[in-house]
């Protein structure tokens, strides 16, 4: 099958991707079922377009090389595992770096985006009788960082960029609200400029968790810089990776003291006691969150290949918007911002679930890596949120008048669950090939137009 497959490409690089469909549906070679004018899809006994499938891979390890190596050993000969070592500490060299790098005053390394996003809330005081928006389809830990603060989670639904719809955040406040947690999903910065507007109009604080769209971009401005406080994750499926960590950033002197002091057992410590000037609040009760020097020593390598990660997803992302473009009625994510989106998937509504699977399943037959929405859950309608099971009968959260009135389940997120039904999409690599995006886009051409009658 290798000179067919040198003809498309030859094809794609001379005529583009749009001529080279049609064309190639005249090409004897490659077509099974010339009568009506289109290739025999693989699922039906006709060529893949590909021989090996093309798979997801974590991003960070595909580019760990001698730097994270070199801090790596730096830690070890140094025999000082523990961040709090004076200027040497890589967790602190990260945090600096981390923050310059996406314009932020601080950044404070924790253990995993979880106890980041419970640091976060901890630091805007959210408590019991506190209720906190966040959107219905995203990773637990938003809700489970609500819980453990022990306020009320409020769900709202998603719209077509598959983020948090501004427009039914208001329906969702009452005087009990006092954030918004924006949640950057797939790659795909949420709509800042109308969810800000909500949140001073009516006092809330907002929390970005950029954890599945770190180097993401909105508006020219790096996310998690936009809100009062955000957070991110260094979990392996993350932009860049030290299997797990987590990161907290704000520029709000007095929130970064709350989050420094939450993380670590109340109290803060060299440099941060001088660069807060010994701050302005007590000690209270908290939590060990502290980063490790290894931990840090992975991500000040990884750091420097962040723009390289997200600048190849991009690359990749946008020639596979391109070429698949002026497919007839083709329903595309939509983004606010589609230069700061990451591209970590190109996502297509089909409709139905029905053809959405359908498409899903004929093109891995094709050999490419296609699913539906994945890396978060539809909260309201899990079994244990649906319950409102927390590890005590007593739970602050579900044993005020509101918390006990609370229903979650499909009423709260019908929409959003239909959305994801219909959706389906190809994961990017910010390491694919050329080769690998013309057959991204020449399968996908060929399954939706083959699915089109
Ligand atoms: C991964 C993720 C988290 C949690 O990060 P961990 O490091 O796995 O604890 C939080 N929010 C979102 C949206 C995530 O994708």
């Amino acid at each position: 099958m290798n000179k067919p497959i040198k003809n498309r490409r030859q094809f794609l690089a001379t005529v583009g991707a749009a001529g080279a469909a049609s064309m190639l549906a005249g090409s004897a070679e490659t077509v099974a079922s010339p009568a009506d004018g289109k290739e025999k899809l693989a699922i039906n006994g006709g060529t893949p377009v590909r021989k090996s499938q093309l798979h997801y891979r974590p991003y960070g390890p595909q580019f760990y090389d001698d730097a994270e190596k070199k801090e790596l050993i730096d830690v070890l000969e140094s025999k000082a595992p523990f961040r709090w070592r004076g200027p040497g500490s890589k967790v602190l060299q990260f945090e600096k770096a981390y923050a310059a790098h996406i314009g932020v005053k601080n950044a404070l390394g924790v253990t995993s985006g979880t106890t980041a996003l419970y640091t976060a809330l901890a630091a805007l005081e959210i408590g019991p009788g506190d209720e906190v928006i966040l959107p219905a389809w995203t990773w637990y830990a938003d809700y489970d960082a609500i819980i453990l603060c022990g306020a009320l989670p409020v769900f709202v639904e998603i719209d077509g960029s598959l983020d948090i719809d501004p427009a039914e955040i208001e329906a969702k406040i009452t005087p009990r609200t006092k954030a918004i947690i924006a949640v950057h999903l797939q790659g795909c910065p949420a709509d800042m400029d109308p969810i800000m507007e909500i949140a001073r109009k009516h006092k809330l604080r907002v929390l970005e968790d950029c954890a599945q769209c770190l180097g993401g971009r909105y508006k020219g401005k790096y996310v998690g810089t936009i809100g009062d406080i955000g957070i991110n994750s260094f979990q392996l499926s993350k932009s860049i990776t030290s299997g797990e960590g987590g990161a907290v950033i704000s520029n709000d002197p007095e929130l970064f003291e709350r989050a420094i002091r939450f993380h670590d057992v109340g109290v803060i410590r060299s440099p941060y006691k001088e660069s807060l000037h010994g701050g302005i609040m007590a000690a209270f009760a908290s939590c060990n969150f502290r980063m490790n020097e290894f931990t840090g020593a992975v991500l000040k390598g990884q750091l420097l290949k962040l723009e390289r990660i997200c600048g190849g997803l991009r690359k990749n992302a946008k020639k596979v918007r391109e070429g698949i473009a002026d497919l007839p009625d083709l329903k595309m994510r939509k983004t606010p911002d589609v230069a700061g989106d990451l591209g970590v998937t190109i996502f297509i509504d089909h409709g139905t679930r029905k053809r959405r699977d359908q498409f899903l399943r004929a093109l891995r037959a094709e050999g490419i890596a296609a699913s539906g929405p994945g890396g978060s859950a539809i909260l309201p309608t899990n079994q244990r949120i649906e319950k409102k099971v927390t590890i005590h009968p007593e739970w602050p959260s579900f044993n005020s008048p509101e918390g006990k009135a609370m229903t979650y389940g499909i009423e709260c997120c019908a929409r959003t669950t239909d959305i994801l039904g219909r959706t389906g999409g190809v994961v990017m690599d910010p390491n694919f090939t050329d080769d690998d995006t013309d057959d991204i886009i020449a399968a996908i051409r060929k399954v939706y137009l083959a699915m089109r009658t």
